[in-house]
């Protein structure tokens, strides 16, 4: 079975299968899992978030406004517990 989740075949995904987690927030993560929303809309997150429930993903956040600094975390942290 090929590994798909590991090795050369990622380098050929967007970003190189990483990014920032939708839902944990961390960034540089390999996101390779996907978990449902109560919507039915497919969130891709990384492994410590895939076995989320619909209930957590739906507090998936935006990540393409979310950059690397962590003033930017921190104010979506904050906006998190407003929600
Ligand atoms: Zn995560």
């Amino acid at each position: 079975m090929a590994k798909t989740k590991r090795g050369k075949g990622l380098w050929n995904t967007p970003s190189r299968g990483r990014g920032t987690c939708p839902i944990c927030l961390s960034t540089r993560i390999k996101l390779l899992y996907s978990v449902t929303n109560s919507n039915g809309k497919l969130v891709t997150v990384c492994k410590k978030c895939s076995s989320v429930n619909a209930k957590t993903a739906d507090k998936a956040v935006s990540t393409v406004i979310i950059g690397f600094r962590g003033k930017l975390r921190r104010e979506l942290d904050r906006q998190k517990q407003i929600v």
